[in-house]
């Protein structure tokens, strides 16, 4: 993982003080928004570490652990916070920043997002069998998963041929600036 230095790690702690209500120092650790998380038994370190990490300007061993990276944005934690600590705004945070740094740890969660920013550059919108393809291309791993798809294609979960929206080029050019 490539390493963010002192500076930027203050940056980032700083600008979640600033523009995430309230204050992260609200927190006692009471460990409710842990407790709620689907993903917790399985995270590196828990919503409630996270947290702590940040008030300990600890942004690089967050970027190296697989925590923020597999939240699924469900926001469980931020509701049952009774400090009204929105963890969940936290995560996505800290995400965008280490895709910005390139501190991405795990290499395929990385190629997922490229594969899905590509696809809604190009389409327009979410077009799962390309997702799954791009993906199982850079892994190598090419049959991966295809047991599964075809049961969601003949179930009709998802449609074999992609769909495009209108004016997508200016979705497009949004998209470039982010690959
Ligand atoms: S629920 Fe809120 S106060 Fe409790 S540990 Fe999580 S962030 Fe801290
Ligand atoms: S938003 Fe992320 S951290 Fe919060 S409960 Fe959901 S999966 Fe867990």
């Amino acid at each position: 993982m490539r390493k963010i230095n002192n500076n930027l790690s203050d940056k980032i702690r700083d600008e979640i003080i600033n523009f995430i209500e309230p204050d992260i120092y609200y927190c006692y650790q009471c460990g409710r928004c842990t407790a709620g998380c689907p993903l917790a038994n399985v995270y590196e370190y828990q919503p409630n570490q996270i947290i702590r990490l940040v008030q300990a300007n600890e942004i690089n061993s967050i970027f190296d652990s697989n925590s923020i990276y597999l939240c699924l944005s469900c926001e469980i934690c931020s509701s049952r916070c009774p400090q009204g600590i929105d963890i969940a705004a936290i995560m996505s945070y800290l995400r965008i920043k280490s895709w910005e740094n390139r501190s991405f740890k795990e290499k395929l969660i990385a190629e997922f997002y490229k594969a899905f920013l590509k696809i809604i550059g190009i389409f327009g919108r979410s077009y799962e069998p390309g997702l799954i393809l791009n993906l199982n291309l850079v892994s190598g791993k090419f049959f991966n998963d295809m047991d599964l798809a075809l049961n969601i294609l003949r179930k009709r979960k998802i449609k074999l041929f992609p769909e495009f929206v209108k004016d997508r080029k200016k979705l497009s050019r949004v998209v470039k600036k982010y690959l």
